[in-house]
């Protein structure tokens, strides 16, 4: 695609580069007729981009079937051709970053912008899992002359993966790339509004080389799906990236067989600014970060206490960076923030700021839908003075919404900064020295970012504590959780 062509000539462009049969792939075979059809909507025009053909429990008994036979033919493969692959993956996601990050903004709503650093970066993550692959150790233990104790690692077995709708460039990588590198086969099924990309990213792992049992990709009605792969004692772990409440029903299903489990799960991420921070520039990357993907993004910064001494002047500048965000449909070049990603999202934005208002918050700005033209714009939208008891300050927004409160003392922040059964981000602005370590020690959370935003980097374990969730994905945590322990003891 090139760029140099008008805007409704390069949507047009993008619209005929989108895959129109989207099909499960299973044991080497792609499926993409014959079946149940979920159609695709682009959430910028409301407009059909294909047909996703849906798995039936046949399609879902086969896909373990060949994951038990993908398990036991790569496990054996030596950890370097397994890294070669990888490696090999990586380059084939980094030449095909322009259409997949296409396919991830028509399907998602996203700016191109965001999808193709979404895509860069996951080539990154896949190469250090390429690296992790030849980096898995045991241990041993001295032993009295004549024996020895050996703990060893080795890969948990056929693994099954629900990843969301918000990275469809990320989430699958997460899952795929670890599994992979120690020595698992996986059946993903990603989320039904975000298939291309999911596939896009399978068809670089698929195309590198990798033995076709190994990864199956399937789609279909998700509790349906969830509740077969996971009764199935074949199936040895679950890894789930999503909401709270999915995450505790997956978990119930999977304890009926014991499996391993990584759960990343919701957040309500409370960010903690001081008077001694630069205020306005906090304020303005924070409303970056913010709308960042619509504010659909686990780690999203949403509950904001600020210190009473700068509390206006941080508003103010949060403001007038919000009144700088572009609406439009993630494919145009000039787009800031694009369309949530599905109807659910327009309802749960109505619902909370409805009820924020009712409860006494002060609108700022947006609380309302953008101009549509069939799409799901929602403008940019900060809710002040919020009193605790606003749903808003409570259920994960997951959408373009800021809540903006103040405080008084560092206790108090601390007090509200642990109030949610949630604990996955955190941030806090601050140059105290001594602050910050009452900080790191004292928020509950599984990722707290000081004086910066960014809390993703593909060595450094991500994840949450509390109902938001356990395991880590990322860095060798990552990998750590698609393996198991076996101690031998040798006398
Ligand atoms: P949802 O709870 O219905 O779905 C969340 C994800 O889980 C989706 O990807 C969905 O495909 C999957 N899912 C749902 N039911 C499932 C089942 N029975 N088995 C397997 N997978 C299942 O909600 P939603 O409307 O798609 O998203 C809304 C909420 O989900 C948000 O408010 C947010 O809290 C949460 N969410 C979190 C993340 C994250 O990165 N942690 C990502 C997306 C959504």
């Amino acid at each position: 695609m090139t760029f140099e062509r008008s805007t409704s000539d390069r949507m047009k462009q993008a619209v005929i580069e989108y895959p129109k049969h989207l099909g499960l792939h299973i044991d080497g075979e792609w499926v993409t007729s014959g079946r149940d059809v979920h159609t695709v909507l682009d959430p910028a025009t409301g407009q059909s981009l294909g047909a996703l053909t849906l798995a039936g429990d046949e399609d879902l008994d086969r896909a373990i079937a060949s994951a038990e036979l993908g398990f036991r033919r790569w496990r054996s493969t030596a950890p370097a051709a397994r890294a070669a692959i990888l490696f090999k993956a990586a380059n084939l996601l980094r030449a095909r970053t322009e259409a997949i990050a296409t396919a991830a903004t028509l399907e998602q709503g996203k700016p191109l912008a965001e999808s193709r650093a979404e895509a860069s970066y996951v080539a990154s993550l896949v190469e250090f899992y390429a690296g992790e692959a030849v980096r898995i150790y045991g241990r041993v233990l001295t032993r009295p002359a004549g024996a020895r104790s050996l703990v060893l690692k080795e890969p948990v077995g056929p693994s099954v993966a629900f990843c969301p709708w918000n990275f469809p460039i990320l989430g699958p990588a997460r899952k795929i790339a670890p599994a992979l590198a120690a020595g698992c086969s996986i059946i993903l099924k990603p989320a039904e509004e975000t298939p291309a990309s999911a596939i896009g990213v399978a068809q670089c792992f698929l195309d590198a080389g990798l033995p076709p049992s190994v990864l199956s990709l399937v789609f279909g009605v998700a509790d349906r799906v969830s509740a077969r792969l996971l009764s199935s004692p074949i199936i040895r772990k679950l890894s789930f990236t999503g909401s709270v409440a999915v995450g505790k029903h997956l978990l119930r299903l999977a304890s009926g067989t014991m499996k391993k489990t990584t759960m990343e799960l919701g957040g309500h991420a409370p960010v903690l600014v001081f008077e001694d921070c630069d205020v306005e520039g906090t304020a303005a990357s924070l409303a970056a970060a913010k709308f960042r993907n619509a504010g659909q993004v686990c780690v999203s910064p949403t509950r904001f206490y600020v210190q009473e001494s700068v509390y206006d002047r941080f508003l103010n500048a949060f403001l007038a960076k919000a009144e700088t965000v572009r609406l439009g449909p993630g494919i145009e070049k000039s787009t800031t923030m694009g369309p949530v990603a599905n109807s659910r999202r327009i309802a749960a934005m109505e619902h909370l700021v409805a009820d924020a208002r009712a409860a006494g918050a002060n609108l700022a700005v947006g609380g309302e839908r953008g101009e549509s033209k069939g799409g799901l714009f929602y403008r940019p939208t900060v809710l002040a003075h919020v009193p605790v008891a606003a749903r808003a300050m409570n259920e994960e927004p997951f959408g373009p919404m800021a809540l903006i409160n103040s405080f008084r003392t560092v206790e108090e922040a601390l007090e509200q900064a642990n109030r949610l059964p949630y604990g996955l981000a955190a941030f806090a602005f601050t140059e105290n020295g001594r602050r910050q370590l009452l900080l790191q020690e004292n928020i509950e959370c599984g990722l707290l970012g000081i004086n910066t935003l960014a809390l993703s980097a593909v060595d450094a374990p991500f994840g949450g504590v509390k109902e938001s969730g356990h395991g880590s994905e990322d860095g060798p945590e990552g990998l750590d959780a698609f393996l198991v322990t076996k101690t031998v003891h040798q006398g």
